[in-house]
């Protein structure tokens, strides 16, 4: 935050929340307002703001106070926070690109000729910086000016190259207006093509097909008729039909009706609980197995707070928002529902920031959403409370959008719903110590039965040789049955690619990426071994690299490799995969889960990708191929995650017809956590592992801070968290771990050394403890040695 001094002449128009444009060492920026006052002795000479580019504030009053308030919990700056709050098309600086909007219109809008200049300035040249636009105009400020040409949609702030979400289009026919105005006129279009005896097919399907509207889909014609597009373009040609695109909604709801379902009794006593809860502004974890009907809850919750004239902020795993949930409830508040996510333009997200302050009834949104400004915020729902994506890793703030809703909700005096399946041991403890209430559906809706989950014991069946490939005897044969009747199978494998590494047997030789110190992953599709933590990727190799060996063997399981196996194994069926790879690729993570949907897919393999918001009422079977990989990763939480994980991906399995099976094979059919899973024990696994978190000083009794350096040279890095773990340990004591290199001790070029902090739970030694941490890694960025050593620091990490 910076002080400036206001002229004269824009007194009036500097007000909270406007940006203005200001000098910053030799650059210019937008800044907004936060305060002003009079005669204040500053430190430093101020300079002047040049100008003022909005009318109205772009953000309410609350949101600084939960900047601040973010900054200072998650140990960053106020300009790290409003720099993820704002969406960059608010943001200008002088390397911003402008480009032009090529969906304007020239003829509608009225241009000054300042205006026009940069106009055909910017269309000329395609992409113009603010510099440039400076230099064009021989002026100092033209900030308002690119505000105004940005408004009227002549220009605008160049994006990142994202994959924009493209509506799914159908191809209709009608009929044309001679015929529709008087259906009886078609007698005379059945007499112009009774030679042909497709056509007249395709005509007599239109009319038994139109009944319920006018607008047919090719397709259904296709499909009823026995014809093909060539006969379909005759009848366009004749002038009886004519075609065009259409936007259909890519996901569908079976309450078609747009009314809500009646309240099952069970419903209505949870959501009086909530409602009582909520008069007590108590916090309400509602813990609700899959398929139980919380959303219906949510909907009822909504409800109320609309009807009090407020707003309601309901958050999501980013990969959940496309699917049937956003159908679901635009169905029901139909246009009340905006969604936000990450696939939207920067004018799209600033037109959303201006609807958030207009007071958009309900949004929906990933992490993010949490800093729209809201007008009347009454509401927070924060489905699937548990999921890792709510925390955001890099860039900082660190925040995790849960904690910071809770938050947001106790300053804006708005009621929160956390929701889950599978709540996280945060949520469950503070509802031990009171902190939050719990509201409990343990049965499915409709008392459709909770899947059956059955353990398979890979050592054994290796051992008696019932295995083919990575699949059991068992497994086959299960989904075999389900195949027979017509049911779909989901396969869970929690890494993509086909083999995470590839081996010499001779020499022993390894991909390794020469950026990390980790192996590089083979993809068959692409016959390439890539790097996931830093992308890096080069030709699958023919030889050995070091000995020339022809003999490669490929060590491991991801999902491309699951999926060659099952177009073995089950020769008829229908494949489809969904990870990262696919979904990157085709850009079709909606294709996958509609043809899903229509059953066009037998089997579905999938990392955890498949585990989010899939609700299919014909899932029969569930295989998890190995569960020990994620009971094994190097992690605290790695038994929290495992439970949350495969139960969810349980969940999935029979949602509404009939009970579904789900098969999880492991070579340690003994653990306890597996055991915890299949008996649907969620309190006997939280009671357990509250023990173990204790014992070793973990959260959720703790707090930890997690602190990573991080240097191209070995060495300094070593120096520098030596450094700063004997500078903390002095005030700090035990509380300090490390440092130490993590498993993965090299990442992107640069080793890493960590420190974790772990501290009681008490406000005054954990304020204490970030204090410290900021003052020496402050002392670290001045010395001369380490200036150059990164310092991550991690909040409650997660
Ligand atoms: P959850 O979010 O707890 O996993 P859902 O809200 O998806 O559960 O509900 C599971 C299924 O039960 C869905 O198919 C939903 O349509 C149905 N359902 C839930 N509540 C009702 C209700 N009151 N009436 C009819 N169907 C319901
Ligand atoms: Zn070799
Ligand atoms: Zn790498």
């Amino acid at each position: 935050m910076y002080s400036y001094l206001v002229p004269a002449e824009l007194q009036t128009a500097v007000k909270f929340g406007v940006r203005v444009e200001v000098p910053l060492r030799n650059k210019l920026y937008s800044a907004i307002i936060i305060e002003t006052h009079e005669a204040l002795e500053l430190p430093y000479k101020a300079r002047h703001i040049i100008s003022v580019i909005d009318d109205e504030p772009i953000i309410e009053q609350y949101q600084v106070e939960f900047w601040r308030w973010l900054a200072s919990y998650y140990c960053c700056t106020v300009g790290e926070v409003m720099n993820v709050a704002l969406p960059s098309g608010l943001k200008l600086a002088s390397e911003t690109r402008i480009v032009s909007n090529e969906t304007h219109d020239e003829s509608t809008v009225e241009l000054t000729d300042d205006e026009y200049l940069v106009a055909e300035a910017v269309s000329i040249q395609n992409e113009l910086t603010i510099n440039e636009i400076k230099d064009i105009l021989e002026k100092k400020s033209v900030y308002p000016l690119i505000r105004s040409l940005i408004d009227k949609q002549v220009v605008s702030i160049k994006e990142e190259l994202v994959a924009k979400y493209k509506p799914k289009k159908i191809n209709i026919v009608q009929l044309t207006d001679y015929y529709e105005e008087d259906r009886n006129r078609l007698s005379e279009a059945f007499d112009k093509i009774s030679r042909s005896e497709h056509q007249t097919n395709a005509l007599l399907a239109y009319v038994s097909l139109s009944r319920g509207g006018i607008e047919v889909p090719k397709s259904s014609i296709y499909e009823l008729a026995g014809v093909t597009g060539s006969v379909l373009n005759a009848l366009i040609k004749k002038e009886i039909f004519t075609s065009k695109e259409k936007e259909v909604s890519r996901l569908s709801y079976d309450a078609a009706d747009g009314e809500l379902p009646e309240l099952s009794s069970k419903q209505i006593e949870v959501v009086s609980d909530i409602r009582s809860y909520h008069k007590k502004e108590k916090i309400v974890l509602l813990h609700g197995v899959t398929g139980s009907g919380k959303t219906r809850v949510y909907m009822e919750i909504i409800k109320d707070t609309l009807a009090a004239g407020k707003q309601v902020l309901y958050l999501l795993p980013e990969i959940a928002l496309t699917t049937q949930i956003v159908s679901r409830l635009k169905h029901v508040f139909g246009e009340d529902v905006v969604v936000f996510h990450s696939r939207m333009s920067n004018h799209e997200r600033v037109e959303l920031w201006k609807e958030a302050m207009l007071g958009r009834k309900i949004i929906l949104g990933a992490r993010s959403s949490l800093f729209l400004p809201f007008a009347q915020l009454g509401l927070i729902i924060v489905d699937e409370e548990h999921d890792p994506s709510f925390k955001q890793q890099d860039p900082a703030p660190r925040y995790n959008a849960r904690d910071a809703a809770t938050y947001l909700a106790g300053q804006l005096d708005a009621r929160i719903i956390l929701g889950s399946a599978t709540p996280s041991l945060e949520s469950f403890l503070n509802v031990q110590h009171g902190k939050y209430a719990l509201c409990e559906m343990t049965e499915r809706h409709g008392h459709v039965a909770m899947p059956e989950i059955e353990l398979i014991d890979l050592k054994k069946a290796y051992k008696t040789n019932r295995v083919e490939g990575f699949f059991s005897h068992k497994l086959i044969e299960t989904i075999k049955t389900a195949l027979v009747n017509k049911e779909q199978i989901l396969l869970f494998q929690n890494r993509r690619g086909y083999a995470p590494t590839v081996n010499c047997t001779i020499c022993g030789w390894k991909s390794e990426c020469p950026n990390c110190d980790i192996s590089l992953t083979y993809h068959k599709f692409f016959d390439e071994i890539r790097c996931h933590y830093c992308g890096h990727r080069s030709k699958m190799p023919t030889e050995c690299p070091a000995c020339g060996n022809h003999d490669l063997t490929e060590k491991g399981i991801g999902t491309e490799k699951i999926e060659s196996e099952v177009y073995k194994i089950f020769e008829d069926a229908k494949v489809a995969r969904m990870d990262w790879d696919t979904v990157r690729t085709k850009n079709s993570y909606s294709r996958i889960l509609e043809s899903f949907a229509n059953r066009e897919v037998d089997i579905l393999v999938g990392t955890q990708m498949i585990t989010k918001g899939l609700d299919f009422d014909n899932i029969g079977v569930v295989g998890v191929l190995n569960a020990d990989g994620l009971l094994q990763f190097p992690d605290f939480r790695a038994s929290e995650r495992s439970f949350q994980l495969l139960t969810q991906v349980a969940g999935r399995a029979g949602r509404r017809k009939k009970q579904g099976k789900v098969l999880i094979q492991t070579f340690t059919p003994e653990h306890p956590v597996l055991k915890e899973i299949i008996n649907n024990a969620i309190e006997r696994f939280t009671a357990r592992e509250f023990i173990e978190r204790q014992r070793f000083i973990y959260p959720p009794f703790y707090r930890m801070i997690h602190i990573q350096l991080k240097h191209k040279n070995p060495r300094t890095v070593e120096d520098a968290a030596k450094y700063m773990g004997l500078e903390l340990q002095k005030t700090l004591k035990k509380r300090v771990l490390g440092p130490a290199a993590p498993g993965v001790a090299r990442l992107k070029g640069l080793y890493l050394q960590n420190i974790i902090i772990k501290a009681e739970k008490k406000a005054q030694v954990i304020n204490f403890a970030k204090s410290e941490i900021i003052r020496i890694k402050n002392q670290l960025s001045k010395s001369d040695g380490f200036k150059s050593v990164r310092v991550r620091l991690d909040v409650d990490p997660y």
